[in-house]
């Protein structure tokens, strides 16, 4: 069974008819433990699909079940990283990564030592202390990942995650998110409009055109995975 089913998703953005339509027809499955890239030029829609599918905008046609079920609101097997991370300046970086769990009032000893691990495992040992204007945006957006697969979420989506950094850093995280996902396979969905990233990260991507913002090809990864 997908973790994830997308069916006939249309999205307009305001009404006709000065409204956007910003997907059409979009039919998506997700497999477990699958790594998923969406690729596609700046407004295909690619954000817009990512937030439907996390319940952060309302779908204007068609459905999307998660694990079977039909989603609204962001449910807590998800976990979210944006290309701005997000982090709050006033509070630690360990604080930070713990805020979900915090605000869901799930927050335990234990969770607070998986979250230090976490740190430690992505590098961030020793800034656990310190606040999130003192890292660099590579930390920061270390720290993001953090902060969404603390709670061990089936599906991790992740937008442009990398997009802001520059390109030595970007090469950085895309293997360590590749470590990281042949160590856990975690269901991930992952968007870039760098075709070369997505080669290189996923099992699957799929390739979206815009005006209107549409799915036109998915194809299977068939290399190696990177040695990591
Ligand atoms: P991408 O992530 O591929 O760059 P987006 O999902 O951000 O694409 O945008 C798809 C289209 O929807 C674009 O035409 C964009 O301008 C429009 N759009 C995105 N968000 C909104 C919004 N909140 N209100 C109106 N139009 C939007
Ligand atoms: P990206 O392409 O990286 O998704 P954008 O710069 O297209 O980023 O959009 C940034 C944010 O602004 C997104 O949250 C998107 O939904 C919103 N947005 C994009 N286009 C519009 C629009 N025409 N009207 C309102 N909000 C928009």
């Amino acid at each position: 069974q997908p973790i994830l089913e997308v069916r006939n998703v249309g999205k307009v953005y305001g009404s006709a008819p000065s409204g956007v339509e910003a997907l059409r027809s979009i039919d998506l499955e997700v497999r477990p433990q699958e790594f998923l890239s969406i690729v596609g030029p700046s407004g295909c829609g690619k954000s817009t699909l990512l937030k439907c599918v996390a319940g952060l905008e309302a779908i204007t046609s068609g459905t999307i079940r998660v694990r079977g079920e039909d989603i609204s609101g962001p449910p807590s097997q998800m976990g979210i990283v944006f290309q701005r991370d997000l982090l709050l300046d006033w509070r630690t970086i360990l604080e930070n990564v713990l805020v979900i769990s915090e605000f869901r009032g799930t927050r335990t000893d234990e969770l607070e030592a998986k979250a230090a691990e976490l740190l430690v495992r992505f590098g961030l040992g020793d800034f656990q202390r310190r606040y999130p204007w003192e890292l660099s945006g590579g930390m920061r957006q270390r720290a993001a990942i953090c902060r969404a697969i603390l709670d061990n979420p089936e599906l991790l989506l992740m937008d442009e995650p990398f997009g802001a950094l520059d390109a030595m850093t970007r090469d950085d995280l895309n293997l360590e998110l590749a470590r990281l996902w042949q160590e856990t396979r975690k269901t991930v969905v992952f968007i870039t409009h760098g075709i070369q990233e997505a080669v290189f990260l996923s099992d699957r991507v799929a390739m979206m055109a815009r005006n209107p913002g549409r799915i036109v090809d998915i194809f299977e990864i068939d290399l190696p995975r990177p040695r990591t």
